[in-house]
């Protein structure tokens, strides 16, 4: 199907949104983007790009853009929380893993994006989404509607457009929390990514901007809940109070934190339906919008981007748009389900408590020794997937 000229809406300007934006104007699309916020901003805190997603950036012709903004890594070190002992290093130099800082990520799309001919539209909050009339319109908080040919919903975690094709779906607490903070770092530290783990506990840290910052993750299990979203304070001694036993180098770092944010981890389920054709239209959702995933893989914006990847082509590759959607959500559903229940069991390894953290443990520290790599290659069909290669 020509895309040429084919008017396109997409909601949210994240990293889906974006990134399916540029893919779909390199196309010839006429895309317009509609953001709920008054400016494309994101928070401060860092990104792991694998090379999964490193290859979409590529194919978008964003890669020299990419380098210039992250930083490549070089090893990950799994370390025993409280000791600070190491219990396993991944050398990972050359394969293609970034660190990046969010606002870098989503400032290179949004050029991306703008270069290619895309329209954004800011302040545009959509409050419904209709998919019964013969194209897919919405409302928005001014109370003013529109309709499109094709609706993209790249509306994140409280998605409207999942709403409108699938219902309210009620996630449920993890009874994990995330706090998330950035320090001060000396340049010149090794590009290495470390998780320190404990019973209940773990914290993840890598440097970012050439060293200049350190991302900080720290994951707790808590019976208490806590809301799900970027935007909650919190005080930074309780962050250090509950990483008080870890090693002086992690207490070191959670000294020097002073802006920190709490977030409640919830688990959604992988939409059933991903899109939806109309008598003259349709809609369909990509990223956090169709699959929300725990963050212990790293992995919800390599999948966006992935998504975004593969939406434009099955559009740009198939006669119809039904024909581009079932086959988009034919080649995303099963890799993003299986991403998304990856994420869920790293939690329970990082987090394992008495004698199966012991021979867990020793696993990974035999296996360092016997076989290194073979850690990472249990993950070739996650990271070293392509979908740019045909
Ligand atoms: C602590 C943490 C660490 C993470 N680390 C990594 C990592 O290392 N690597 C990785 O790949 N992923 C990571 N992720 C996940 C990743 O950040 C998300 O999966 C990714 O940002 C999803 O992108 P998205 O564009 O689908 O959604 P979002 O980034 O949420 O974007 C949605 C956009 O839509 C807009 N919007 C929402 N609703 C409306 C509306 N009603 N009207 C108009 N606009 C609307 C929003 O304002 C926003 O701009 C992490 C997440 C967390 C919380």
């Amino acid at each position: 199907m020509s895309l040429i000229g084919q008017s396109v809406t997409v909601l949210g300007a994240g990293v889906a949104g974006l990134a399916v934006a540029r893919a779909l104007a390199l196309r010839g699309a006429q895309v317009t983007v509609l953001e709920q916020a008054d400016a494309v901003r994101e928070v401060g805190a860092g990104l792991q790009i694998s090379p999964n997603g490193a290859a979409v950036l590529r194919a978008l012709g964003l890669g020299a853009a990419l380098e210039a903004v992250s930083t490549r890594a070089a090893a990950v070190e799994l370390r025993d929380g409280p000791t600070g002992d190491l219990v396993t290093r991944l050398d990972v130099a050359g394969a293609g893993y970034h660190f990046a800082h969010r606002a870098d990520l989503i400032a290179l799309l949004l050029e991306g994006a703008r270069e290619a001919g895309v329209e954004l539209r800011l302040l545009q909050k959509i409050e419904a989404v209709d998919l019964t009339g013969a194209r897919p319109g919405w409302r928005n908080a001014q109370g003013g509607t529109g309709e499109t040919g094709l609706l993209i919903g790249a509306d994140g975690l409280h998605s409207q457009v999942r709403r409108a094709l699938t219902g309210k779906v009620a996630p449920f607490f993890t009874h994990q929390v995330a706090w998330r903070a950035l320090i001060p770092e000396s340049p010149g530290v090794p590009n290495v990514a470390e998780v320190h783990m404990a019973p209940g506990q773990h914290l993840v840290s890598y440097p970012l901007r050439g060293g200049r910052l350190r991302n900080i993750v720290a994951v707790e299990e808590r019976r208490t809940w806590v809301e799900e979203g970027w935007s909650l304070r919190d005080d930074s001694m309780d962050m250090k109070l509950a990483f008080q036993g870890f090693s002086p180098r992690v207490r070191g770092w959670l000294e020097q934190v002073q802006d920190v944010w709490l977030w409640g981890l919830f688990r959604h389920p992988v939409a059933r339906e991903w899109f939806r054709v109309t008598e003259q239209g349709a809609a369909v959702i990509l990223g956090d919008a169709a699959h929300p995933t725990l963050p212990f893989l790293a992995q919800g914006a390599c999948m966006a981007l992935e998504d975004a990847w593969v939406l434009a082509d099955a559009l740009a590759t198939h006669d119809s748009l039904a024909a581009g959607l079932a086959a988009y959500q034919a080649a995303r559903a099963s890799r993003c389900t299986r991403i998304v229940e990856a994420a869920n069991t790293n939690a329970r390894l990082y987090h394992l408590s008495g004698l199966a953290r012991g021979v867990a443990h020793l696993g990974l520290r035999l296996g360092s020794v016997v076989a290194p790599q073979a850690a990472l290659r249990r993950f070739d069909w996650l990271y070293k997937h392509d979908v740019t290669a045909r």
